[in-house]
């Protein structure tokens, strides 16, 4: 089944210091200029990707673009609903009912399905949210925001380890 997504850079996922190391060793990825990588994550950003990293205060080791179609974690939220695949922003979405026309580009935007018409009106189910915000550019009339939620915060420290949400 080939990727849905397929405006999505052939390099996608960013990793840093030694995971980064470890990465480009063993020929799994190469090394970017500063600006090759923001320019992945405006292209990524474009395509729908939702951007994650681990979640720790130190060392920074991965910002991962996670296609919306083959991401495993984002998988595990639409299929399962286990929304605990990752750890969620501080954010939800909101959307302004009264100015909603029913376009429908929020619902196929949402990489997790937490986002359906109901009524002709979008509707938000808050128990699936990662609070991503990749459905607030795509409303044509301006409908969606997001709003804060909690306060959690980083865990303090580093891990040597890729892949900790
Ligand atoms: S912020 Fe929008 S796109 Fe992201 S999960 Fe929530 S409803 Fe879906
Ligand atoms: S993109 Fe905006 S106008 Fe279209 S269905 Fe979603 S909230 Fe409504």
């Amino acid at each position: 089944m080939p990727c849905q997504c397929t405006t999505i850079p052939e390099y996608s996922c960013l990793f840093f210091g030694r995971v980064a190391d470890y990465i480009v060793e063993y020929g799994m990825g190469r090394r970017l200029t500063r600006d090759e990588s923001l320019e992945i994550l405006k292209v990524s950003s474009s395509a729908g990707c939702v951007h994650n990293t681990n979640n720790f205060t130190e060392a920074l080791q991965f910002i991962c673009n996670c296609c919306p179609d083959c991401c495993g974690f984002l998988e595990g939220v639409r299929k399962f609903g286990n929304i605990k695949t990752v750890n969620t922003s501080n954010f939800l979405c909101r959307i302004d009912a009264e100015n909603c026309i029913a376009c429908g580009e929020c619902v196929t935007r949402c990489p997790v399905q937490a986002l359906e018409l109901v009524d002709d009106k979008a509707c938000l189910n808050e128990k699936l949210c990662l609070g991503c915000g990749n459905c607030v550019p795509i409303c044509p009339v301006a409908s969606i925001s997001l709003v804060r939620v909690s306060h959690k915060k980083p865990v303090v420290g580093e891990r040597n380890i890729g892949m900790g949400y």
